[in-house]
């Protein structure tokens, strides 16, 4: 199915959303919005806009970057949040 461009917009509207709403619940918000959070796999900055979401290891809570390593990396774990 190829969606229009307007009803992509939609659902990174709604992800984003999403996102912000469970780093919210789990805490991590003021980090990302402070320049605090760092991605777990590359120690880069997290930012909203390359924030993919967070995985659990061990207990422990991960969030990591858009970039493809990074994504590729939280596939081979658990993940709660993407
Ligand atoms: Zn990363």
């Amino acid at each position: 199915m190829k969606l229009r461009p307007e009803e992509k917009v939609k659902l990174k509207a709604a992800h984003d959303a999403d996102l912000k709403l469970y780093l919210e619940k789990i805490g991590l918000l003021e980090d990302l919005k402070n320049g605090k959070l760092r991605c777990s796999f590359c120690d880069c900055v997290l930012t909203f806009d390359n924030v993919r979401g967070v995985s659990k290891i061990n207990g422990k809570l991960k969030p990591f970057c858009q970039k493809k390593e990074c994504c590729l990396e939280k596939l081979k774990k658990k993940f709660i949040h993407i």
